[in-house]
């Protein structure tokens, strides 16, 4: 058996890089910032450059996978009650100051989605307490942001902040079914220029999007994008449109991905900010989300109680740990499924048995896949599952279980319940497939507004930067956020917690070589 490489010469050469970032004194201000001040770009230095983990998502050029995944379907409550006749692109519609300048599926809805935005907000307190350090500054005036996010309550809060700190915002869906219409209906209301209702077709997500990028007198400066179809489409069709860009900020694997493409291509003409590998963001969006929202997944889609039941979860990553800890927290035994043998001894450490997933599928009553991969449970898999065994999926696409193999005339497919289909095999056997395995928590269930929080504040900090960064900090390639701005992003949120931090002293500061107000640990630490 071959023991690899160490330390390659690259990555040497990497850990100096990182070293030396390090020395830069990210934000100190801020952090140290009189309570009403933002000193954004004067403070930062340029932003730690290099490589971050690539995604695995295939670049399909045509409507990603994230813009057809079900997003939180629960947590819209007009559902039935906006299924007026016609598309909102028919429709002419004003809001209360006569403004026609949006398209959603019912401006009456706004108080309602009001409502939702103002309950959003209770748990968004580090974007509230960003917009009042701001007070009278206006770090983002002159920015005009075209944003293709998913639009739900929390993203609105997102949306208001950018405009509360001086931009102003045209907005799309970055998915053809998470609007929560009453909140684009809000949105609209408070002359937000919104495009995006819940059901859109293919052909109306790309209009969305151009009515956003393409207005007489309107030009953007700055590109949020959540997926990097709207990145995709401004490059597709506007490509003069990213002589005025200052900067994209993207916040998925996918579009991420398509950036790093981008980049390797000599393709990519503006700085990009690469939120998705923040620490911030991968250990709440993955690890504490599903911890959190796998049960409720289950749970509101199959009432399945876990004491005792024999569960596998396929990948014992970011995601793979949240779901473990929730499902052994509930008394199921876990057993998992790992191809990288740190994270199985991992898996062992804390309790769990690693095993092929050949070996115990016979008698599981739940299997989740959370690898990324494609194909982690086959056909033959399915085939020899157990009576209602549960089968579902937390990995970002729908490719984990081969879902195509089960459309086959000897099964019957019986849809039991939204996102529950019971495949029935000609022995009787029926194998429970949840969400036709698209990522079951943003399919079935709610995401903490909490977790949102952290990526929206992380959002909102990386526009602020790349629009008032001097020429030249940033060039045409990548940028991961700086440990000094993750950790402005967590002590945001600690005053939820009441939590208090300690100070180092002077002496412990030069005991440990660190400056006292940060970073705290070098960029290769793991967390
Ligand atoms: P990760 O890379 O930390 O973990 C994935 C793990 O799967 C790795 O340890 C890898 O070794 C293992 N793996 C890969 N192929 C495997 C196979 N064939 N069999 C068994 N194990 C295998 O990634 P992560 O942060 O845990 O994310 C996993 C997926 O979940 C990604 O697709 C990500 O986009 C998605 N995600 C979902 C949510 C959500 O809310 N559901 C949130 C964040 C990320």
């Amino acid at each position: 058996m071959s023991v690899p490489d160490a330390a390659g010469g690259d990555e040497m050469k990497q850990a100096k890089e990182i070293e030396d970032a390090e020395k830069f004194n990210f934000m100190a201000t801020v952090t140290k910032a009189p309570k009403k001040q933002i000193q954004f770009a004067d403070d930062m230095q340029e932003f730690t450059k290099f490589p971050t983990k690539s995604g695995r998502r295939s670049l399909s050029r045509s409507i990603s996978q994230s813009s057809t995944d079900s997003y939180s379907s629960a947590a819209s409550y007009t559902d039935s009650s906006d299924d007026e006749e016609g598309t909102p692109r028919e429709k002419h519609q004003t809001n209360s100051k006569g403004s026609s300048n949006f398209c959603v599926k019912n401006i009456k809805q706004a108080e309602f989605g009001r409502r939702e935005i103002e309950i959003a907000e209770q748990d968004m307190s580090a974007l509230i307490s960003l917009r009042k350090r701001a007070q009278g500054e206006k770090p983002l005036a002159g920015a005009k942001i075209v944003g293709c996010t998913h639009i739900t309550a929390q993203t609105a809060v997102l949306i208001e902040t950018l405009c509360a700190l001086g931009a102003q915002c045209r907005w799309s869906a970055c998915n053809i079914y998470s609007t929560q219409n009453e909140v684009a209906a809000a949105l609209a209301e408070a002359g937000v220029a919104v495009f995006s209702w819940k059901g859109e077709s293919e052909d109306d997500f790309w209009w969305c999007i151009d009515r956003c990028v393409n207005m007489d007198g309107w030009q953007p400066n700055m590109i949020l994008d959540d997926g990097g179809d709207l990145t995709h489409w401004v490059y597709k069709k506007y490509p003069n449109v990213f002589k005025k860009i200052r900067g994209i900020v993207e916040e998925s694997v996918t579009g991420v991905h398509r950036l790093y493409q981008l980049s390797k291509a000599g393709k990519l003409c503006v700085p990009a900010m690469n939120v998705n590998d923040s620490v911030t963001k991968q250990k709440f969006d993955n690890l504490y989300c599903c911890r959190e929202s796998i049960l409720d997944g289950l749970k509101r889609t199959t009432d399945v109680m876990f004491g005792g039941k024999q569960v596998v979860v396929c990948g014992y990553g970011e995601v793979g740990k949240g779901c473990c800890a929730a499902l052994k927290a509930l008394g199921a035994i876990v057993y998992i499924t790992e191809i990288d043998p740190i994270c199985a001894l991992q898996a062992c450490m804390d309790g769990f048995r690693v095993v092929k997933l050949n070996e115990v599928i016979r008698q599981m009553d739940v299997v989740i896949t959370c690898t990324g991969n494609k194909n982690v449970v086959t056909r033959e898999h399915l085939d020899r599952m157990k009576n209602s065994c549960i089968v579902c999926n937390m990995g970002h696409s729908n490719t984990e279980i081969d879902v195509t193999s089960l459309r086959t005339p000897e099964l019957t497919w019986e849809r039991v319940r939204s996102q529950v289909d019971h495949i029935i095999w000609p022995d009787g056997k029926r194998v429970v497939l949840l969400a036709e395995g698209r990522l079951l928590n943003l399919s079935c269930s709610t995401v903490p507004t909490f977790v949102l929080s952290i990526t929206a504040t992380t959002q909102a900090l990386a526009l602020i930067e790349l629009y008032n960064a001097p020429e030249g900090r940033y060039k045409q390639d990548v940028y991961l956020l700086p440990k000094k701005m993750d950790e402005y992003v967590a002590s945001l949120h600690l005053p939820s917690f009441d939590a208090h931090l300690t100070e180092l002293t002077d002496d412990q500061a030069k005991y440990m070589g660190l400056n006292k107000n940060g970073p705290f640990k070098p960029n290769y630490y793991r967390y």
